[in-house]
């Protein structure tokens, strides 16, 4: 392990599995990782998002060496994210992650930092589909005993439905795994009656997505699988023209007619009804005395207006942001003929040449080749003519030539200027900005996509320079454009 260097660990939920269900922190979790690790097909569900990333996919029951091989790799100072469908935090990876922590001994501050980032659970975006199933209390019980003692699912069932809860039934059946759903339908059936409304909404929001209404005694006529939730009415639960709901209560007080107020009943205070608090409080001084937050607004009167969004504030722009703006501006292709934008080079001034190779970055100075960065994947470079160089963790090293006519092969693409006495470290601080490959990779697909083309020695080329010359510059760039932050 390299003792200094601090690793991160995302652990992100990536909602049910298509691209309008994603968040965009989940999304920037990806992007940064320079190691992802997920089931398999919760990897397919966003392989499209991982182009150029170290990617471990593991199978069903091999959860604790996923969450091991995530902690290890954070740890030793690598950026991991580890992905789960839905809500990492519900049934998902991120309780096993923290038990593999407190094994050995991780404490806040240590590497790895541990991020986690919600995601969609299955419950919301089942429910979504089916109409509003949830707007009063419900339970989430899974069927799955691998890891859980049958009599305690048992017990929750019976809880459950004693207590009234809409139930969502996650893991519902498998193959293997028939008779727990029937089980917990007999259960139910002694609490609610058959006509109780179940949804079963299977593979939520991918290509796969079915959606069956059912009722407490039919339901298990239906196809359920693993990719199954199952959601079972309270008693108050009704469908109407298709629509699955479980009201609030709203008509307990009011009349939904013209929104009045039912005798005895008052606005803010809790709904009158035999047995309620208030009336079992005898006298004041039972009243307990807690800290209460008091909110603004929630018994402002409806009013209605235009929104005008508050001006933005202009960030102050320090003088090497400004020129590398101007520069931007200046450079700014013309989208639609971005491509017939070759120019000419006549600068005199000192011109390096980079381009990749296996994720490290090649680049080219007076006849000499420096290579910086690490591999990100396993790369002989006897293959791009050079001779291999033995693994040390280094920030550049210079490559000896084995094959002149394989090097011409290759392709360097983007063209940068610097002062001469420009070390490789210094260009290795450009565009291995604070260590973070995912922000290099971008840095470099950026470039890539907003630069001017231009010929320099009958090649053409990608021409950088006005990314500027100091790692500041180029931070600011960066920042400015393509994080678009201040
Ligand atoms: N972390 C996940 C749940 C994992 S447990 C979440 O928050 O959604 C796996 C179970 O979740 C499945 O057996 C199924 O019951 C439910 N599930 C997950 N994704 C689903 C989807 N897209 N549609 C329907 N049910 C889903």
């Amino acid at each position: 392990m390299s003792g200094d260097l601090k690793g991160k660990l995302n652990i992100v939920g990536i909602g049910p599995g298509n691209d309008l269900h994603i968040t965009p922190a989940a999304l920037a979790a990806i992007k940064e990782a320079d190691s992802i690790i997920g089931y398999t097909t919760y990897i397919n569900l966003v392989k499209h998002h991982l182009n150029g990333k170290q990617v471990t996919r593991t199978g069903m029951t091999e959860e604790i060496t996923r969450a091991q091989t995530a902690v290890e790799n954070a740890k030793s100072g690598q950026t991991v994210t580890l992905i789960s469908s839905g809500d990492a935090g519900v049934y998902g990876m991120a309780g096993l992650v923290f038990e593999v922590l407190r094994k050995i001994g991780w404490k806040r501050g240590d590497s790895p930092e541990i991020k986690m980032i919600p995601g969609i659970s299955a419950d919301s975006s089942c429910g979504s589909l089916v109409g509003a199933p949830m707007v009063h209390d419900s339970a989430r019980i899974s069927l799955s005993d691998l890891l859980t003692p049958w009599p305690v699912i048992e017990n929750r069932i019976e809880s459950a439905a004693k207590g009234d809860f809409v139930i969502n039934l996650y893991n519902p059946a498998s193959g293997r795994r028939q008779r727990q759903i029937v089980e917990a339908a007999r259960i139910i059936q002694k609490y609610r009656p058959g006509t109780t409304p179940v949804a079963l909404v299977k593979s939520a929001y991918r290509r796969q997505e079915t959606i069956q209404f059912s009722d407490l005694d039919h339901f298990l006529e239906f196809e359920i699988g693993m990719n199954t939730t199952v959601i079972i009415g309270s008693s108050q639960s009704f469908v109407y023209e298709g629509f699955f709901v479980t009201p609030r209560g709203y008509s307990n007080k009011y009349s939904l007619e013209d929104g009045s107020l039912k005798p005895g009943q008052n606005r803010a205070v809790s709904l009158r009804t035999e047995g309620d608090l208030t009336s079992r409080v005898s006298n004041t001084s039972d009243l307990p005395n807690l800290n209460i937050t008091k909110i603004q607004g929630a018994f402002v009167k409806t009013s209605t207006t235009v929104f005008q969004g508050e001006e933005e504030e202009k960030p102050q722009q320090d003088s090497s942001v400004a020129v590398a703006l101007s520069a931007l501006k200046f450079l700014e292709p013309d989208r639609n003929t971005k491509k017939e934008k070759v120019s000419e080079l006549r600068s005199e001034e000192e011109i390096c040449y980079l381009g990749r190779i296996g994720g490290a970055i090649l680049y080219k100075r007076k006849e000499k080749h420096f290579l910086i960065g690490k591999f990100k994947r396993p790369t002989n470079l006897e293959d791009f003519g050079f001779h291999n160089i033995s693994e040390e963790n280094q920030k550049w090293k210079e490559l000896t030539v084995k094959n002149l006519e394989k090097i011409s092969g290759n392709k360097l693409e983007i063209l940068i200027s610097f002062p001469v006495e420009t070390s490789p470290e210094m260009i290795y601080d450009l565009f291995a900005i604070h260590r973070n490959s995912s922000i290099s990779e971008r840095l470099w697909n950026y470039t890539k996509d907003n630069s001017k083309k231009v010929i320099w020695e009958n090649e053409e080329y990608i021409d950088a320079r006005w990314l500027g010359n100091s790692p500041s510059q180029v931070w600011s760039v960066f920042r400015d454009n393509i994080l678009k932050c201040d």
